[in-house]
């Protein structure tokens, strides 16, 4: 096929183009009235916090290849776009560009600037989206900080309490010294550090009772030593007390099987809380807990009083070292939680605290998590090994200013807890004097709010409302999209929630994808080797970065690469191009199918037609990355290095039903390719059919044009026959420096009767004067 020069498409203009079309003609909005079966999306609600980066791009575009194949398989798509704007992320970023302090202003002032602000950025950060060409329905929109969120949410939180699913417990929970507030065991990161593991001598009846430990500090706060109860070490101790060095008080020695005779010197000191071992021995024998640290993780008491962990850590160590209490040391290397958010070692303290009950119910969920389909599956894993490995009830409430407020009051006379009504909904406790209906004092309001999960893990209830009375878009949803990152948090608590409300699955599928790489490495604002996916469309159009997202599979990473980039525009102008030179072959062409197709024809629509059952299949199964690998191949040699080169003399040359089955094998082979790649690059495939097939189609837009049918699949793989023979007749002519439309006087090959049946069209195309018969293929020229 002879290409006209590569002329550079003016991307920008055909996308301005097409979305505002797209949105004048409702291309993607949700039809209520539709009686079609819907298909629906828990969008992921992205933070707004400025410009979109690559993460997004790259993951939303996976997202939005299974809509737009939804939505041209003829489903009522409902795909709704939220902002995620509840969080910490929002918060500082509020800040910033207002100048102001959270903590300085009244908590609903400052979900009044939330929203005032968001109103006025929310809009430019939706527009990377719509440029990035995501179908969703952007008048189906929701912050989850706004009033109706916030209802719902608050909603959610009484409805559990009633049902005797949430409560309040002053419990040792993890803390984060630095962000003062209580933090979920999904928040925790393990971080490998040094430490010092010292031997330390106690006593016990004037005889020494070594233990080892890396965490000194502590000593004030022991309220008993455990030895294994077979250990022969400490028989005789078991029962008795034991001093505390430095400190001089006694604890009892019990014996317990969680004390690893193996570890240190085999005994164990329980304090009021080093981890979570000691939170669940203190429970189990309700020792009295004594409490040595603050909220900000500094001692309170005695004369170590203001020192932060470390510090008093260095300093008892040294007076231990001084009184030779210490007897033997060793640096080792272990594995201490932090707070995901900014790294700290998280502390136990114990706080007044909410939660909802799901150490009850882990079965539950892994059954619950077995009825969703997982893609990939691997991730399914990923799932069952955080539910089993649940330790604590999910804690709810944070001592932040900014969030979801808590809608509860509680009496402090007579313990009493009023619960907000329905009607006041969405409420700030701070806001509403309640009095006790039992003893009449005034009520106390909650100052926490909730987790940002607690609201988030919501999204379908939250989606689902905003087209009216809800309960319209029913559990389960079609698809819920995010990253693996927070597969134990969003995709588990949403698990959590529907089934706590609902008794169902929140949605039947669940997809999971990967993150973007730069040279391998995982890009950083730190490392300063981030990519923006603003840049990429600006160099290559949204549809070139789009055809770059489909380029991995489902769950697995991708490295940010400019030769894809590159590789996505030579396919844009190769459809340009191609179309092109399809159309100018069919100027008088009618759209009618002739009465009876050339065998060639034939054979090379049912190549098409096992093309077409492929990529349906594809990407049922999530494997766009396949229909894009397929249909590039398919497009490029099969259509316009090989038919379109058989072809060309009988369209040009041709004439009555020789010359109409080419046209007809011609049109609809070029609508198919483009429908089929229209999901990965909507913008081109757009352009495209706007100014080839409308007229004949008539449906308004490609994307909601039919999907392919794939019918009765037939052995295709005579078109490889020929295509094989083609070439090696153009490399035959290369080879001698002939051109490749001289003529061949004779070519032998094996595939003798495969080519005969083809034989006007394969002579037409490689200039063959005689084909015969031969053992091998050989050309004479
Ligand atoms: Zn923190
Ligand atoms: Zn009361």
């Amino acid at each position: 096929m002879v290409m006209a020069s590569l002329s550079k498409f003016d991307f920008k203009e055909i996308e301005n183009k097409w979305k505002k079309f797209w949105e004048k003609e409702k291309i993607y909005r949700f039809n209520q009235k539709d009686k079609r079966k819907i298909y629906s999306v828990d969008t992921p609600p992205p933070y707004i916090s400025g410009k979109m980066h690559i993460g997004h791009a790259f993951s939303y575009s996976q997202q939005d290849f299974m809509v737009r194949f939804n939505r041209m398989r003829g489903f009522n798509v409902f795909y709704p776009f939220g902002t995620d704007d509840n969080g910490l992320p929002t918060e500082r970023f509020i800040e910033k560009i207002n100048n102001v302090k959270s903590k300085d202003m009244g908590r609903l002032d400052f979900i009044k600037l939330c929203l005032k602000t968001l109103k006025e950025v929310t809009p430019d950060c939706i527009q990377d989206f719509k440029n990035l060409a995501i179908s969703a329905d952007y008048t189906l929109y929701y912050s989850t900080i706004d009033d109706h969120s916030r209802k719902i949410s608050q909603q959610s939180f009484i409805d559990l309490y009633k049902m005797g699913e949430a409560y309040q417990k002053e419990f040792p929970t993890m803390w984060c010294p630095d962000c003062q507030t209580s933090i979920a065991q999904a928040e925790l990161e393990d971080k490998e550090e040094k430490s010092l593991f010292s031997t330390i001598k106690f006593s016990c009846e004037g005889k020494p009772l070594f233990i080892a430990t890396t965490r000194p500090e502590m000593l004030q706060a022991c309220v008993a030593v455990f030895v294994h109860p077979s250990d022969k070490k400490y028989k005789n101790i078991v029962g008795k007390k034991a001093k505390v060095p430095l400190f001089n008080f006694e604890v009892p020695i019990i014996a317990d099987t969680s004390a690893d005779p193996e570890k240190g010197t085999g005994a164990l000191m329980i304090c009021s809380y080093g981890d979570k071992y000691d939170v669940d021995a203190i429970n189990r024998y309700k020792l009295t807990p004594k409490l040595i640290f603050d909220k900000s993780g500094k001692l309170n008491i005695g004369e170590y009083k203001g020192l932060k962990v470390r510090d008093a850590r260095k300093k008892i160590l040294e007076d231990l070292k001084k009184e030779n209490l210490i007897t033997e040391q060793k640096e080792i290397k272990h594995v201490v939680n932090c707070h995901d958010k900014c790294g700290s070692e998280i502390e136990f303290i114990p706080t007044k605290q909410w939660f909802i009950k799901i150490l009850d119910k882990k079965e539950k969920f892994i059954e619950q998590g077995n009825k969703i389909k997982w893609y990939p599956e691997f991730m399914h894993k990923r799932y069952d090994n955080w539910v089993n490995g649940l330790e604590w009830d999910w804690s709810i409430s944070r001592n932040r200013h900014f969030g979801v407020p808590i809608p509860v009051w509680e009496c402090k006379k007579c313990g009493e807890i009023i619960l907000a009504q329905e009607k006041e909904l969405p409420v700030d406790p701070l806001q509403v004097k309640k009095i006790c209906p039992k003893c009449k004092s005034k009520a106390e309001p909650e100052t926490m709010v909730f987790d940002t999960w607690a609201t988030s893990s919501l999204t379908p209830q939250i989606a689902d409302s905003l087209i009216g009375a809800s309960g319209k878009i029913k559990l389960p949803y079609s698809l819920r999209p995010q990253g693996h990152d927070i597969i134990r948090t969003w995709a588990f608590y949403t698990i959590v929630k529907s089934y706590l409300h609902e008794k169902e699955i929140p949605w039947t599928d669940i997809t999971i994808s990967g993150n973007v790489s730069l040279g391998g490495e995982k890009m950083s604002k730190s490392k300063g080797n981030v990519v923006s996916p603003i840049d990429v469309m600006n160099n290559y159009g949204a549809d070139a970065l789009r055809f770059w997202a489909a380029g991995s599979k489902l769950g697995n990473d991708l490295d940010y690469q400019e030769k894809d980039l590159v590789a996505g525009t030579k396919m844009i102008n190769k459809l340009i191009n191609a179309s092109k030179f399809v159309f100018m072959n069919l100027e008088e062409y009618n759209g009618k199918k002739p009465k009876k197709l050339e065998p060639l024809d034939e054979l090379f629509l049912s190549k098409l037609n096992s093309l077409v059952k492929m990529s349906t299949e594809s990407f049922e199964n999530y494997e766009y990355s396949r229909v894009k690998q397929e249909v590039e191949q398919f497009f490029w040699n099969d259509f316009c290095d090989n038919y379109l080169e058989i072809v060309k003399r009988r369209v040009y040359q041709g004439s009555g039903d020789k010359k109409l089955s080419a046209q007809y094998t011609l049109y609809k082979t070029l609508l198919t390719i483009i429908k089929l790649i229209a999901p990965v690059m909507p913008f081109i495939t757009e352009e495209i059919y706007q100014q080839y097939f409308r007229k004949n189609e008539k449906i308004k837009s490609i994307h909601i044009s039919e999907w392919p049918k794939s019918e009765k699949i037939e052995d295709s793989s005579e078109f490889d026959v020929l295509k094989n023979n083609l070439s090696f007749v153009r490399q035959e002519k290369s080879k001698n420096k002939l051109a490749l439309n001289s003529s061949v006087k004779k070519f032998f090959t094996p595939d003798y009767k495969i080519i005969s049946k083809y034989k006007e069209d394969f002579i037409s195309a490689s200039g063959a004067e005689v084909i015969s018969l031969g053992k091998e293929q050989k050309a004479e020229f």
